[in-house]
């Protein structure tokens, strides 16, 4: 075995640890997948789609998917970027526009992905401490900056923040880029869209994987300022053409047309979700009025680790960080009624 120096020049990183994809079936409420179908329009185009097509390689530019965001929202084309899931845009994102020497700003409760890729692209960054009620202070939020990012609702407490209180931060912010991560607005909060006129600085993005039940197609994009998304193209086009397959292209068009499916699933997942809220405080559980398709929850007397494990047990999974202020709270996918009551009475064993 060669014992040279090699390793010294790896670029070593902590990855993301993604939620769990059990092999076995299991009640599955620990990854914010969305428990209904997609729109019936994808299953369509999959069963009819020619593979002869396969041997060629699709569309660089994702136009018909492209066109298709853009019509839906209301904006041009040239102000949407697709990629494979919003992780991935994410990321073009964070190489795009966080590359100053400044730190770029996100809470210290958020999505655990947002410090794995500042790691990875060496970018100095420092999280700002959320209220004792997991909400954003701005005030946090006007100091030198190199870029700043926050989902909306935050991740994995499931609060809202307001427009107003979004367009205070991007105000005081002019000389650098703020990203609102969408991924669970269609679920009860205000999107930041209405503002990406105003604002050449404020980039959103959104995802196909919880309100269209597309996780496993891989589709997220960024609405912002045509400026915006040319940058965000040079840079993707500068590592890989061909992210989105003809095949991801036509499904997303056909899914984001399907205006009435989209929003008939949004209203059961919110009609559970508060059903869901009822049955947690009968229950003895103390959480966020979440707005996103997930619950974040602590139990009075219980132990979150405890409850997890149990649950785990039961085959009905759900998701627990051991982490600093949120290590006795659990986060629960808001799936159909009938796996939501199945995890009712799951807790009500074990909780007895
Ligand atoms: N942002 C947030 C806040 C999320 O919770 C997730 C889901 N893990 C994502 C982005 C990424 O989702 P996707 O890549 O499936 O679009």
């Amino acid at each position: 075995m060669s014992t040279g120096s090699w390793e010294n020049n790896v670029r070593k990183v902590v990855p993301y640890t993604p939620g769990e994809q059990p092999k076995e079936k299991v009640i599955k409420l620990n990854t914010n997948e969305n428990p209904y179908p997609p729109s019936p329009k994808v299953k369509r185009i999959l069963d009819e789609y020619n593979c002869d097509k396969m041997r060629l390689y699709p569309d660089p530019d994702a136009t018909v998917l492209v066109d298709a965001i853009a019509e839906r929202y209301n904006v041009k084309p040239s102000q949407v970027f697709v990629g494979v899931g919003s992780d991935d845009v994410i990321s073009v994102a964070f190489l795009t526009f966080f590359n100053s020497e400044k730190p770029v700003l996100f809470p210290d409760i958020t999505y655990s992905f947002y410090d794995v890729w500042a790691d990875v692209y060496r970018i100095p960054f420092v999280q700002k401490p959320l209220t004792a009620d997991f909400k954003i202070d701005p005030a946090d939020y006007k100091c030198e900056n190199g870029g700043i990012i926050f989902p909306n609702p935050n991740a994995p407490t499931g609060c809202e923040e307001s427009l107003s209180m979004i367009e205070d931060i991007v105000k005081a912010n002019p000389d650098s880029v703020v990203i609102i991560d969408e991924a669970y607005v269609d679920f009860g909060a205000e999107s930041a869209l209405s503002l990406i006129d105003k604002y050449e600085n404020l980039l959103v993005i959104q995802t196909f994987s919880k309100s269209r039940s597309m996780a496993g197609m891989r589709i997220g994009y960024a609405i912002g300022s045509e400026k915006l998304i040319k940058y965000m193209n040079d840079v993707k086009f500068s590592i890989n053409s061909y992210t989105m397959t003809p095949l991801t292209q036509l499904c997303g068009a056909e899914a984001i047309k399907d205006e009435e499916y989209f929003v008939s699933t949004v209203k059961k997942i919110v009609e559970t979700r508060e059903y869901s809220k009822k049955k947690l405080a009968e229950l003895g559980f103390e959480f966020t009025d979440s707005k996103s398709n997930f619950i974040f929850a602590s139990h009075k007397s219980k132990p979150a680790s405890e409850i997890f494990a149990a649950l785990k047990e039961k085959k009905i999974f759900v998701r627990y960080w051991n982490k600093p202020r949120i290590n006795n709270h659990l986060r629960i996918t808001v799936g159909t009624p009938e796996e939501m009551d199945e995890l009712f009475a799951a807790l009500k064993e074990i909780l007895k």
